[in-house]
Order: C-alpha cells, then structure tokens, then sequence
C-alpha cells in the first residue's frame, strides 16, 4: 500500500491489489517508456545533426559500446602482445640483440600484468595500454583493431648525447602508437619492471635525469 501513490501517479485507475500486478507493472512500464521517447527523439534528432545516427543504426555492434556503459572490450595481454610491431636493426649485429631482449622483456612484462591481475600490481594492461597509446580499450572497429599497431623504436645512444647519467625512460607518442625504449637502461628484467613502472605511474612526460 506504501506504494499506492507513486502506482497512481503513473497513471493507473484500476484498484490497487496483488492480484492486480499484472496491469499494474505495465502501467508503469508504459508511464515510463512514453516518458523517455521525448528524451530519446531528442538525442536523435542532435545525432542526426552530425550523420551519427545513420552510422549508429547501420552499426549496432560497434555504436553500442559507446552507449553502454562497461561494453568496451577490455584490452588483454594477448591482443596487446599480437599488436607489437619492433622496429629492429639488421640481424646478426649486437643491437638486434639488444633489442630482441627488450621485446622478451616487454612481453614477458606484459604477460605478467595480466597473470598477477589488478591486485598484485598497481599498473594492469588497460593502464599500459592507456599509457602507450591514450587509450585503455581496444579500437572499436574490426577494421581498426585489424590494423592496431604499436611500433616499437630503440635508443642506443643516449649515453652518446647525454654523457654519463643513470636513467632514461621510454619516450611514448600516443599519437602515432609508438614507442621508443632506451636500450642502455634495460639490460634485466628488473630493471625494465622497475623503469616502465616508474615511467607510468608518473605520467606521459617524464623527463630524464
Ligand atoms: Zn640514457
């Protein structure tokens, strides 16, 4: 009974009981959804104003993601791993070597995120992935997530340019989803853990030191 106003105001005339529910649920299923139509012509009716709503309707799948909430595919290892594509030196010099072992690492890094789960680490592969290209999902497209690539690029020199000092971090461009390690500072696993870590935790332009 404690609810009998707010079941009039929706609309319904009949006597208010158990027995009644039936009629009752679709009174206020009508009440609300006749509410809502106004709201939503709106909201078409501004899409249509950038040819959205006609991409909207012909794509369902991919346009839902951006209406509901939680429905964006969430990056994995897997994906994230698959889109890796280095950029290495000739083969069989000591920099291929070099950078085949960074890629190991990154890989392995990679994989690991994913095994220990958000708990364990503070960083997961969604904020790597946010990190490394400005985005935390995968691309929404089948056609864009086809061609999804990072491009890995490798320093060698920076010992060369900057003299002695004890640490470079990856420079990203989440622009053009690449990034460029620096070779000297990630001969181990740790250290490469420990670099990447601190690159993302504090933010996309740190400086060296
Ligand atoms: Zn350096």
């Amino acid at each position: 009974m404690e609810c009998t106003d707010r079941i009039l105001s929706c609309g319904y005339t009949g006597p208010v009981s158990v027995e009644k529910k039936e009629d009752i649920l679709r009174s206020i299923v009508l009440y609300s959804t006749v509410r809502l139509l106004p709201m939503l012509q709106q909201i078409c009716s501004g899409m249509k104003l950038y040819g959205l709503l006609s991409l909207v309707q012909k794509e369902k799948d991919i346009c839902r993601q951006l209406f509901v909430l939680g429905s964006f595919s969430k990056v994995d290892a897997d994906f994230l791993v698959k889109s890796l594509s280095p950029v290495f030196s000739e083969k069989g010099t000591m920099r291929r070597q070099r950078e085949c072992r960074v890629v190991n690492f990154l890989q392995e890094f990679i994989q690991d995120m994913e095994d220990e789960g958000d708990k364990a680490v503070l960083i997961n592969v969604g904020k790597f992935c946010q990190w490394l290209t400005g985005q935390a999902h995968i691309p929404l497209s089948h056609a864009d997530r086809e061609g999804f690539s990072i491009t890995i690029e490798f320093d060698h020199d920076c010992q060369v340019r900057f003299g002695t000092h004890s640490i470079c971090y990856p420079i990203v461009n989440a622009c053009s989803c690449s990034v460029t390690f620096p070779v000297a500072h990630l001969t181990t696993q740790e250290e490469f853990r420990r670099v990447i870590a601190q690159a993302i935790t504090y933010g996309y332009d740190f400086g060296r030191s």
